[in-house]
């Protein structure tokens, strides 16, 4: 069996562009696709960007112990389906992208997976990017203030970390993680 990989970090770290990367230039990598119950936006497709399921649908999946994690946001739930991920992973290494929460987790219920972190080169740097992208409020940009503060603070429960300086650099570094 192939790897799993959990992949973290705060917003605006760089995570999404090496984890398309990563997929994009490695036939052996795949990204596990999530379940969710809300409504596909415009060009989603089912299988794809998730597989949309009905709240009855997603709760009967819960019942069967059919998720190695999920979470409700905003009212809808989100999930890592087992299926989709174990099937995947007899050919694949599969690369999770979800936040502290589901990475705990995903160790919890599957230990073997190995947690990576990706990190900022300097946090005051990318709190000021965030500061500076200026289309939220007051309040919700306080929010993504204190949610860096609370990704990073699990850093100690990561098995790795990577510090995105470089784009090309932090990918060679996630590779080699991977072939470990
Ligand atoms: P969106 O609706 O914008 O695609 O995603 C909303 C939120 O759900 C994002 O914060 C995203 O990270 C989270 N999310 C997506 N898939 C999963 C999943 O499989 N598990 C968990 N716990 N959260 C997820």
């Amino acid at each position: 069996m192939k790897k799993l990989a959990v992949i973290s970090g705060p917003a605006g770290v760089g995570k999404g562009t090496l984890v398309k990367l990563l997929t994009e230039r490695n036939d052996d990598v795949a990204l596990s696709v999530s379940c969710t119950t809300r409504e596909p936006r415009e060009g989603e497709l089912d299988g794809v960007s998730y597989f949309f399921l009905t709240k009855e649908q997603f709760e009967e999946k819960i019942g069967q112990n059919g998720f190695l994690e999920y979470d409700n946001h905003f009212g809808n739930y989100y999930g890592t389906p087992k299926d989709f991920v174990f099937k995947t992973l007899e050919t694949k290494n599969v690369i999770l992208e979800i936040d502290v929460n589901g990475a705990m987790k995903v160790k919890k219920h599957f230990p073997d997976a190995v947690l990576i972190m990706i990190l900022p080169p300097s946090i005051e740097e990318l709190k000021k990017r965030l500061i500076g992208r200026k289309s939220e409020t007051e309040a919700s940009l306080k929010k993504r203030l204190e949610r860096v503060d609370y990704e990073l603070s699990f850093l100690p429960d990561y098995d790795e970390a990577v510090v995105n300086t470089d784009l090309e650099k932090a990918y060679e570094e996630l590779v080699a993680i991977l072939k470990k």
